[in-house]
């Protein structure tokens, strides 16, 4: 096992992910005219149903290239008329799941996400062309070519790769796959949602094929009052779960793709707006979103126009493909990380409350070699300073005050990979 799998891989992963697919997946989605939630779902060239049904025939294919390894299936949830004002009909929310099977550690999850569908100016417009080929066109192609690379390999965690619908609606699919989640008592390790990641062109002016976003609430909004009561003594405010995943993949990015440039931004999603990564953290789960960092607006959520020489719309025309294919290789390396990783460490306390070093314990995980101790500056937005400490449950760093740092642990595989760090949830006195 150790020797199956080596930080080289994510090399040649990133290598294997082809703009040239993300192209042809992206144009036959905005090819099917609209992929409204509501839109028709009989026809076999347009509307949702087609849409959904191409998703479903692309993961199958992926699967019988190898030799059966991904489970493909349809989750959906029944959505009545008025449920909000978005949802002028029935609806059933349809999303499409491809699940990579783990080998040590199947009910646990590491999730890339893609949405199916789009809308116009008028969010329940069902009829219009609506090709959204960056929203969200691009996140999901980028999730099937994750697939098509990723099958080629064996993982010890379950990876989800999902199409999910009813996003412009107000975020069905995703509460959905979500419940569908707890209801089978799955360890979902954390979702990465790819919401627009084809536009390199700002709305600004600023054009740049290197930067992008990872967006990351502080802390979950599940946490129980003496969970935030504890926060205010012991620290933790930037340190939530979702965090922890954003910095996971900014750590990645920067050591395999250093030519990119991820942005942590510290808040749940843009000003105001959504994304699917949001039920699952309503759900208690960690989830990020991943996507360019420089937004067109009149590309997005736009009827098909020209008014003063300015062209709305989310045309295929105005998509990168090769920056697509760039965050669909930083979600494939740490999808694989993740899923070729032990899982974090659960239990983790500190102590050292008015002694000259700091402290920790954590639980053994199954599979882990030993564990990394990490801290920062408490102003840092990064875990800057690591230590690792071998097979142990516990460690003390000596000369470090518990006072002047955050610190958190992570665990180590045979093969080297890591799992996201953990921020202590317990103190301890001796
Ligand atoms: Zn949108």
């Amino acid at each position: 096992m150790a020797s199956a799998q080596e930080s080289t891989d994510l090399y040649r992963i990133i290598d294997a992910v082809s703009a040239e697919r993300i192209e042809r997946d992206i144009t036959t989605l905005a090819n099917f005219g609209t992929r409204h939630t509501l839109s028709d779902t009989l026809s076999q060239t347009r509307g949702i149903g087609a849409a959904r049904r191409w998703i479903k025939s692309e993961f199958d294919k992926i699967s019988r290239d190898c030799g059966d390894c991904l489970e493909v299936f349809y989750q959906k949830d029944f959505i009545k008329k008025g449920d909000n004002q978005r949802i002028v009909k029935d609806v059933w929310i349809v999303n499409v799941v491809a699940i990579q099977w783990g080998t040590t550690n199947p009910n646990s999850f590491i999730i890339m996400s893609g949405d199916i569908d789009s809308r116009v100016s008028n969010p329940t417009d069902y009829t219009s062309d609506s090709p959204g080929a960056n929203d969200n066109a691009s996140g999901m192609a980028g999730t099937i070519e994750a697939a098509r690379v990723l099958s080629k390999y064996k993982f010890e965690n379950s990876i989800i790769y999902v199409g999910l619908s009813g996003e412009e609606q107000g975020l069905y699919g995703g509460k959905g796959l979500a419940a569908y989640a707890k209801e089978r008592e799955w360890n979902i390790i954390g979702i990465l949602n790819n919401d627009m990641i084809g536009n390199i062109r700002g709305v600004d002016g600023v054009v740049s094929n290197r930067d992008f976003r990872i967006f990351s609430e502080p802390v979950p909004p599940t946490e129980t009052e003496q969970q935030r009561r504890s926060r205010r003594f012991y620290g933790g405010e930037v340190d939530g779960i979702s965090r922890q995943l954003a910095r996971y993949v900014h750590k990645t990015t920067q050591q395999y793709m250093p030519e990119m440039n991820p942005m942590m931004i510290y808040r749940l999603d843009r000003f105001g707006r959504g994304g699917h990564h949001r039920p699952f953290n309503d759900a208690g789960f960690a989830g990020i979103r991943i996507m360019e960092a420089h937004e067109n607006y009149t590309q997005q959520h736009q009827d098909i126009r020209t008014e003063n020489g300015i062209e709305y719309g989310d045309k295929l025309e105005h998509v990168n493909f090769e920056f697509a294919k760039k965050l669909t290789a930083v979600n494939a390396i740490n999808l694989a990380s993740i899923a070729w990783a032990p899982l974090s460490p659960a239990e983790v306390k500190i102590g050292g409350i008015v002694e000259p070093y700091a402290k920790l314990k954590w639980e053994a995980v199954p599979g882990a070699k030993g564990y990394k101790i990490y801290w920062r500056d408490t102003t840092s937005p990064t875990w800057d300073y690591s230590r690792y400490v071998g097979n142990t449950t516990e460690h003390t760093l000596e000369g470090i005050v518990i006072d002047n740092y955050f610190f958190g642990v992570s665990a180590v595989g045979e093969n080297g990979f890591e799992s996201p760090v953990v921020f202590p949830g317990g103190i301890f006195r001796n």
